[in-house]
């Protein structure tokens, strides 16, 4: 019953099951560089596919508004555990639908509407749920930004601004200090945010959506006992179900509870929490720990690869999964959004994304995106990234020439062939 490809359950469905199978089709034969995606194991799917999906859990273990909640208690209660020993933390609340609905139950469990918080500006890396004014957060919040240092030619700019933050906080004394970032390639250490924090008697939220996985495996220090609350996502590097979930000490534990239920969401998908508990219990395993080492080895190795192709890189380099191209030192002429396209065509699948101080519009800008986190679990190694490096200058060089783009296609598939995520035949098997 519990499939993760289209097959015997979705046959009465033949529509919805010829997509999924083109999705599974997708995922296998082309390379996934999206920095936010990554590959669940097929227990995360079918803990995902299961029949909690039915139940109505409004509440929280042991003070559930409907009958029938034994097993939903029993799941809730194992992932909240789960995750509280995974990263260290007193209290965890698994319930948020999404990264974003953790941060907006964060800020209503910490701020009222109108505090000051202090946050990353979005084009330099910050989430649209840092204050952007399309976001609920920017209209009921007055959030004020800091952002990158200036680039420099050693590569020693482009870091999160402290001087610009402590000035930022001094002047204008938020109730709150954002950290965390959607587009950034280096470790942010949390002390100098508490440091800061403490000194305008500010609290400190650490938004993990992007580096859980690599806080949990090890290879990123963890803010978890020094900033107030942490917020995070469970589907980027983590590697779970899509979805989020809040960290804090018990004296947020009732108010980030009540925030994020009633005060943001309804019923919980005690399904999706079912799949957060069995990726926690993944992410602790000590094959984890080596998969998080991986994924910053093999994103190391492809901006290697990227600078040897004549590609400057925002911030000079890479601490974490993720990989920001400057397009204009390859190609001046060469936007983003272009970029995507003719990569998708290609088979390399990855998002234009701003660079600090774009020249260009939010919707075609200079940069791209990548991630090593999928395919490092699908098995890829630096020798892998540093291929799938060359083939994004050679498609990128070659893109006026349809020919030059369907060789790449096929190389990208050959590629991919040798590096399956879900290879058929071993359902049973759980991924290390
Ligand atoms: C991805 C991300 C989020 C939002 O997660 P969703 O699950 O897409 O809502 C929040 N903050 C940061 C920094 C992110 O990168």
């Amino acid at each position: 019953m519990n499939t993760y490809d289209a097959d015997d359950a979705l046959a009465g469905d033949p529509e919805v099951a010829a997509i999924l199978a083109s999705e599974l089709e997708r995922q296998r034969s082309t390379v996934q560089l999206i920095a936010s995606e990554n590959f669940t194991s097929r227990a995360v799917l079918a803990a995902t596919a299961s029949v909690l999906t039915n139940k109505y859990s409004e509440g929280y273990p042991g003070r559930r508004y409907y009958g029938g909640n034994a097993f939903a208690d029993e799941v809730e209660s194992l992932a909240r555990d789960r995750a509280a020993a995974l990263f260290g933390a007193p209290h965890a609340n698994v319930q948020p639908h999404s990264g974003a609905s953790a941060n907006v139950a964060a800020y209503l469990a910490l701020v009222e509407p109108g505090d000051t918080i202090l946050a990353m500006r979005l084009d330099q890396g910050g989430h649209l749920t840092h204050g952007s004014p399309v976001s609920i957060t920017g209209k009921t919040y007055r959030f004020v930004s800091y952002g990158v240092t200036p680039a420099a030619d050693d590569g020693s700019g482009e870091r999160i601004d402290l001087d610009q933050l402590r000035d930022l906080a001094r002047s204008e004394r938020p109730r709150l200090i954002v950290a965390g970032t959607t587009a950034y390639s280096r470790v942010i250490d949390p002390r100098p945010f508490r440091e800061i924090a403490d000194e305008v008697g500010a609290l400190f939220m650490f938004d993990a959506a992007h580096p859980a996985g690599l806080i949990a495996g090890g290879a990123h220090p963890s803010p978890v006992g020094i900033a107030d609350v942490v917020t995070f996502t469970t589907h980027k590097t983590l590697r779970g179900p899509r979805g989020g979930a809040i960290l804090c000490g018990e004296e947020h534990a009732r108010a980030v509870d009540a925030a994020v239920f009633p005060g943001l969401q309804g019923g919980p998908l005690e399904h999706v929490i079912a799949a957060k508990a069995v990726a926690f219990a993944e992410a602790a395993r000590p094959e984890f720990k080596e998969y998080a080492a991986q994924v910053v080895r093999n994103a190391a190795a492809l901006a290697d690869a990227l600078v040897e192709e004549g590609f400057r890189l925002v911030a000079g380099g890479t601490e974490n999964h993720q990989v920001i191209v400057d397009l204009r030192a390859f190609d001046p002429e060469l936007t983003g959004k272009a970029a995507q396209e003719v990569l998708d065509r290609a088979g390399i699948t990855c998002n234009r994304n701003q660079i600090p101080d774009d020249p260009r519009s939010p919707f075609v800008t200079s940069g791209l995106r990548l991630g090593s986190a999928a395919e490092t679990t699908a098995g890829m190694g630096e020798q892998e990234m540093r291929e799938v490096g060359a083939l994004l200058a050679r498609v990128l060089r070659g893109r006026s020439d349809d020919e030059v783009v369907e060789r790449v296609r096929a190389e990208v598939a050959a590629l991919c062939g040798r590096f399956d995520p879900y290879p058929p035949g071993r359902a049973s098997e759980s991924r290390s």
